[in-house]
């Protein structure tokens, strides 16, 4: 059934639909090989390392529009890593998460894990909804994924009311983060990786702090809890002030990180890859709503991400259709491994061409109509 051969002129310009490590534009894989090839191989305490990690904080605030007195961080190990670096470095006494997918589920089992924290509140949602945690008294973390990547649910980003004063909203936007708009003032951890809609390599992870959180963090560093230079958000923030990581980082990935950060402004920022986003959304939900085997997994329309659409099958199995589409050079159509259902999920980063969304519904639909 894989031999099926999809015409070329069906086929999208660009068969990338994976969502992390996604699409990285030619441009800035060129741009790295021509001016990028200088830096590579070349020492990060250096003056060209460093102005291109000072490059990559200023644009990434600008990108955000931060508010006065938030600081861009950075450090390594990618947004995994991060969760460990919460818990050691952000968590007082006390966590409460929203969970609704696999990735807002695991920061709650970091925190369940701290020896030294309270066992975290959790308030959940189905899988294909969404979820913000519940106000609890003594919390002093409210964590949840504005994009969970496992699901396709869009959360919304706010202040959680009836929380204690002083309690710190620590939002994973990390494959929201640039292709899905955002009011950073509402939080004060936003943090992200840049292998999704920032169109790089994985390996980092940025925080955007608030003043309340930069507080939060001087504070733990100072208290006696032991800390692991690599977790220490307060080390993170030393360094990054320097324009550094603590340890080395993938040059490859901040070039690419900052060469798309400036594709993005250039065009219009985050409301330009909002737009663009919508835009492959508008493609893709009414295809499957108006299809006779296709249905959006995410029922409320609200809550559909514009970065990452889960689209499930029925009388046809989805394994088949996204090895065809692997067969003919379009990728990574798979859904998430632990999801287990007979589904395709797209990744529509603002990298990807919204016309190329449109032709990977053709392409399905031809799939379908030849399985029979
Ligand atoms: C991809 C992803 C992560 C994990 O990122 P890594 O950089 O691979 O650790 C965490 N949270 C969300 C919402 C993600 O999409």
């Amino acid at each position: 059934m894989t031999a099926l051969r999809i015409p070329a002129d069906l086929l999208p310009s660009d068969g990338r639909f994976g969502c992390g490590p996604a699409k990285i534009r030619d441009a800035s894989v060129a741009a790295l090989a021509g001016r990028g090839a200088a830096l590579l191989g070349t020492s990060h305490r250096q003056a060209p390392v460093r102005n291109l990690v000072a490059s990559v904080r200023s644009r990434l605030a600008e990108l955000f529009a931060v508010p006065d007195g938030y600081e861009v961080v950075l450090g390594n190990g990618g947004s995994t890593t991060f969760w460990d670096v919460a818990v050691s470095s952000l968590v007082e006494r006390q966590s409460a998460h929203a969970s609704f997918g696999e990735f807002s589920a695991k920061f709650a089992a970091a925190a369940a894990a701290a020896p030294f924290l309270a066992e975290p509140t959790v308030t959940t949602a189905p899988v294909g909804a969404v979820a913000l945690p519940e106000a609890v008294a003594g919390a002093d973390v409210y964590a949840w994924a504005h994009n969970e990547t496992s699901t396709g649910a869009l959360a919304p980003v706010r202040r959680i009311e009836g929380a204690d004063e002083g309690a710190l909203v620590v939002v994973d936007g990390t494959s929201a983060a640039g292709g899905v708009a955002v009011d950073v003032s509402a939080t004060d951890v936003y943090y992200f990786a840049p292998q999704k809609s920032l169109g790089s390599e994985g390996g980092l992870w940025i925080a955007l702090l608030s003043p309340a959180a930069l507080e939060r963090v001087g504070r733990i560093a100072a208290s006696d809890r032991w800390i692991p230079e690599s977790l220490s958000l307060q080390v993170a923030l030393t360094n990054s002030r320097l324009d550094q990581t603590l340890n080395t980082p993938a040059l490859a990935t901040l070039f690419l990180l900052e060469d798309q950060l400036g594709w993005l402004l250039d065009q219009g920022g985050l409301a330009f890859a909002a737009r663009r986003t919508a835009d492959s959304a508008s493609r893709i939900y009414p295809w499957a709503d108006a299809s006779p085997y296709a249905v959006p997994f995410v029922t409320a329309p609200a809550y559909r991400s514009p970065v990452v659409a889960t689209i499930d099958f029925e009388g046809v199995d989805a394994k088949v259709i996204a090895a065809t589409l692997r067969a003919n050079g379009v990728v990574d159509t798979e859904p998430y491994r632990k999801l287990g259902r007979n589904q395709l999920r797209i990744g529509m980063f603002p990298n990807v061409e919204p016309d190329d969304v449109s032709r990977l519904t053709r392409c399905v639909d031809w799939v379908i109509e030849r399985l029979g």
